[in-house]
């Protein structure tokens, strides 16, 4: 059987692999000169330069078994800082909720004072502890929405909430659908140790590359500058992909590219078809920016670890990779990501770099001087897909339900972990690979691991049981208000 995958990111990687090596003839059509998509760097003023830092939570088991096949060792981080406007070298560091002595640090040394920490803590029970059964009307409404109808809720914990949240997916909470807050809370909280990971060097080299050689030694012919303008249909099926430089005929196709791109493609035949495709045109992505800062000397204080400019108009975080890739000899270079860019989507890369510039400045004792170089990656034309409220249904399944011979995969894909991140991208890449292979009669077919989670009555339990607590937290919250202090 000859198989085109479109799309040379994560997602088309992971399934062209999981086919080729099931003996099938794989061809990956990648409109660039490199493979990774929005998980790589590319070349800028000379040097690599990433998309964007990313995190590896413990719960990616289909990537992290990737990563193991590869050799590849994380860096393991146990938690997080918030660095307040003014205050540095003050921080804030916050423990992932692993065991009794990460509360208790966190109680005790939490952005928001103890009582609001048992009430931030009572929130997420709430939210992970909701019926499955209310699945489709998680996804009808907001996770603030649904924070804020708890009686115990403060405006510092719905703020904190809305803070965390819009960094960690550039999704304003308001727009974030329940169901995917609930199911990232339900992983995290169940793998919470380490509490995320980062790769011990450049995504490209470290990541892509080693991942690509994989993938072209397990046979798939690999074309890179092959950019698809279409899909070609005969008798109710896909018979070629278009491209630039003419049509790529198969047996079988499997649509990895962004949605943004797919959706051009319903139309005609493949939206008589299948008409539930073009119920992408409802889905929604947002540039999450990336801004690379080099100094010419280290600053003391930084941690190794995230750090959260807390407050902030650019939703800024960062880390420091010097402190994390051996060799890397810079003194300092400080990786940020920009979760709320959309403001700065007209504005020039210099303006909007001196922007984010002003901004980090404002948090850290960084002068001209001491900056050698900065590389922004505004990543405006390369959107990542947002879990809006509602956005389940319009999302696609990893086969289509129409056209017999055409997969999908991607983070906009459904998928078990929802989130637009490189779990959810190989998750659905294996789900469509699998689907594709068991349809062609193979037996020996690859495994989409699902990352666990507490059983919910249990989590229902804790959440009863931490009533008296949430009551007194929440009591004492309010005579805070009442009088008058800052809380
Ligand atoms: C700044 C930033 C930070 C992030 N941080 C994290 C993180 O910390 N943790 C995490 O898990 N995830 C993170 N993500 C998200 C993660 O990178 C993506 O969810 C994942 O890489 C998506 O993979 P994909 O294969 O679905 O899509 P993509 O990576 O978008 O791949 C699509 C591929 O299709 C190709 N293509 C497009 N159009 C065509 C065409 N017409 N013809 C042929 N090929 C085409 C593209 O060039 C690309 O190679 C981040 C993303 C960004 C931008």
């Amino acid at each position: 059987m000859d198989v085109v995958v479109i799309g040379g990111g994560l997602a088309g990687m992971t399934a062209a692999r999981a086919i080729a090596r099931r003996g099938e003839r794989v061809v990956l059509l990648e409109r660039t000169h490199r493979l990774g998509g929005k998980a790589g760097s590319e070349v800028r003023a000379g040097r690599n330069v990433e998309h964007g830092y990313h995190v590896f939570p413990t719960w990616y088991p289909n990537v992290r078994e990737i990563l193991r096949e590869l050799g590849v060792t994380l860096v393991d981080f146990d938690r997080y800082h918030y660095v307040v406007e003014g205050k540095f070298p003050a921080l804030v560091s916050v423990r992932g909720p692993s065991d009794l002595r990460a509360l208790v640090h966190n109680l005790r040394h939490g952005i928001l004072p103890w009582y609001q920490t048992v009430l931030f803590l009572g929130s997420t029970l709430d939210l992970i502890s909701r019926s499955l059964s209310e699945k489709r009307l998680l996804d009808r409404i907001s996770q603030i929405g649904i924070m804020r109808e708890a009686w115990f809720m403060t405006e510092e914990v719905a703020e904190l909430n809305q803070e965390n949240m819009l960094k960690a997916s550039a999704i304003p909470s308001y727009d974030m659908s329940a169901m995917t807050a609930k199911k990232i809370g339900s992983y995290w909280m169940r793998q919470a140790s380490p509490f995320l990971s980062v790769l011990p060097g450049d995504l490209q080299e470290t990541f892509i590359d080693p991942f690509a050689a994989l993938v072209r030694s397990d046979g798939v012919d690999v074309r890179f500058g092959t950019e698809v303008t279409g899909l070609e249909m005969a008798g109710g099926r896909v018979k070629a992909a278009l491209t630039s430089t003419g049509p790529v005929e198969g047996d079988a196709f499997v649509l990895a590219t962004p949605f943004e791109v797919a959706r051009r493609f319903v139309e005609g035949e493949v939206y008589a078809r299948d008409p539930s495709l073009g119920n992408m045109h409802w889905l929604e992505a947002q540039p999450m920016a990336a801004l690379h800062v080099r100094l010419n000397r280290r600053i003391p204080g930084i941690p190794k670890e995230h750090v959260f400019l807390h407050g902030g108009q650019h939703g800024l975080s960062f880390v420091d990779v010097a402190q994390i890739w051996p060799g890397h000899a810079v003194p300092m270079e400080l990786s940020f990501i920009s979760s709320n860019f959309a403001p700065l989507r007209s504005v020039s890369e210099a303006d909007a770099t001196k922007a984010l510039l002003d901004e980090i400045k404002r948090y850290l004792p960084i002068a001209d001087a001491d900056v050698d170089s900065t590389v922004l990656h505004p990543n405006v034309d390369v959107p990542l897909f947002i879990n809006t409220i509602g956005a389940w249904p319009n999302r696609p399944d990893p086969r289509s339900a129409g056209i017999p011979n055409l997969w999908l995969a991607g983070d906009h894909v459904k998928n078990p972990i929802d989130l637009a991140c490189m779990e959810g991208a190989v998750t659905s890449a294996i789900a469509a690979a699998r689907s594709l292979l068991e349809s062609a009669g193979h037996a020996d077919l690859p495994e989409v691991k699902i990352p666990p989670t507490y059983p919910r009555p249990l989590l229902a339990f804790l959440r009863f049981a931490m009533t008296p607590a949430l009551a007194g937290a929440h009591a004492v919250a309010r005579l805070h208000e009442w009088l008058g202090r800052p809380t």
